[in-house]
């Protein structure tokens, strides 16, 4: 059988078996509505309740401080209409960063047609943002100030407690999009004092379409979906009750079994960024050292990233260039972009995610496959022609 690697973990993952198996008989025997009081009712109710204990314990949070949603993009979207509307009164100014995920950024830019101001801050080559640029950016008036704990193109892990320092200290309430940390590096809310936190279950073994926003007791944060009165009448709805149990599994497996990930999952993603910067002309994304333990990601010159990502898929190898969502455009990512790289330069971006389901088989694969596909590929380049010439 031809070999078939997954390495697009980033993207979303496989569901582990645990998950699965805890997810079953809510899609089965136990259908009940969590609303409804008869016993079968009661036993959806049940298991919510245990969910939302078990993802709150995982996150050194509460209970009732865990709100389910619908995926990562929910939780981001309404993290930032409950800031917005709670501190209406304060101003309309928000402060994030250049590199986040189009579901933070989008709705950002969508604010700024309806009034609100944004602060874009600048990263470095790394992908960091300068801390004395934040303190500078946070006014009187900023009412918000959302920057991701882990980026997702690039694997930058940004330090997060002292940017909500910064961001509390001056009055604004300060979120963050922890969609790619959580379940994979230690994710502790009262230790980073974070107002809101978002995370999805597809990126830590769990199922896609469930998500969680953390918001810490005491914000009476505005509803965000309105209806039946689900979640304490802040997000109506029948809840998705199978995938929040599926998610809570899934992170419940993720951090028991964190430490030993880790060291696995680093020694992986150490072999393909020492093994892959042996290629000519290639270069590393994001911090050397603050980096998630799963992010290998480049930048090839002459290459394109697509015909890189088509090539490796007809080997078997499940990859990215730039991020999934962008992948419909041919403009190169806004993230490669802020980091600094020329637009040709980020064009030839890949981005190799592996998680504990990985194997170092899969790793030898990859490296077995990949040299030769950059070396087909760069042969049939106008452009890598023209650099040997001039080089000769
Ligand atoms: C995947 C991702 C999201 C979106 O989450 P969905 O569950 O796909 O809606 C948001 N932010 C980051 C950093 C992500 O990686």
């Amino acid at each position: 059988m031809a070999k078939f690697v997954y390495a697009d973990n980033a993207g979303t993952t496989a569901m582990s078996k645990t998950a699965l198996d805890a997810m079953l008989p809510y899609l089965t025997d136990y259908y009940g509505n969590p609303s409804s009081i008869y016993s079968l009712g009661r036993k959806s109710r049940a298991a919510l309740d245990s969910a939302r204990e078990k993802i709150a314990s995982a996150l050194n949070a509460r209970p009732e401080e865990i709100f389910f949603t619908g995926g990562g993009t929910e939780a981001d979207n309404w993290a930032i209409h409950a800031a917005l509307e709670k501190m209406g009164k304060k101003g309309k100014h928000i402060v994030t960063s250049s590199i986040e995920h189009h579901a933070v950024g989008h709705t950002l830019a969508a604010l700024e047609k309806n009034g609100y101001e944004v602060t874009y801050l600048p990263v470095d080559g790394n992908g960091q943002i300068s801390l004395s640029e934040l303190e500078n950016a946070v006014r009187d008036d900023t009412v918000l100030v959302t920057i991701m704990m882990a980026n997702n193109e690039i694997g930058t892990i940004l330090p997060i407690a002292e940017i909500a320092r910064i961001a509390k200290s001056k009055g604004a309430l300060f979120h963050t999009d922890a969609v790619q940390a959580v379940g994979h590096i230690p994710v502790d809310v009262r230790a980073l004092d974070a107002d809101m936190l978002s995370l999805a279950a597809h990126k830590f073994r769990g199922p896609k379409g469930v998500g969680a926003l953390f918001v810490k007791k005491g914000h009476a944060i505005p509803a965000f979906i309105l209806g039946g009165g689900q979640e304490r009448g802040r997000r109506s709805g029948t809840e998705n009750v199978a995938g929040i149990v599926g998610m809570a599994a899934a992170l419940e497996e993720a951090v028991q079994n964190m430490d030993g990930n880790i060291v696995k999952i680093t020694k992986m993603r150490d072999r393909l960024i020492k093994e892959l910067l042996k290629i000519p002309y290639s270069r590393l994304t994001g911090d050397p050292v603050n980096r998630l333990p799963g992010t290998a990601s480049f930048v090839f010159e002459c290459i394109e990233g697509e015909a890189l990502v088509l090539s490796l898929d007809a080997k078997g190898v499940c990859a990215s260039s730039g991020s999934a969502c962008s992948s419909a455009s041919l403009d190169p990512s806004h993230v490669l972009l802020a980091i600094g790289l020329k637009h040709e330069v980020a064009h030839g971006s890949l981005r190799l995610t592996v998680n504990e389901a990985n194997t170092e088989d899969d790793i030898d694969y990859i490296l077995d496959v990949l040299p030769p596909i950059i070396s087909r590929l760069r042969d049939m380049s106008p452009l890598w022609e023209e650099k040997m010439n001039v080089r000769a």
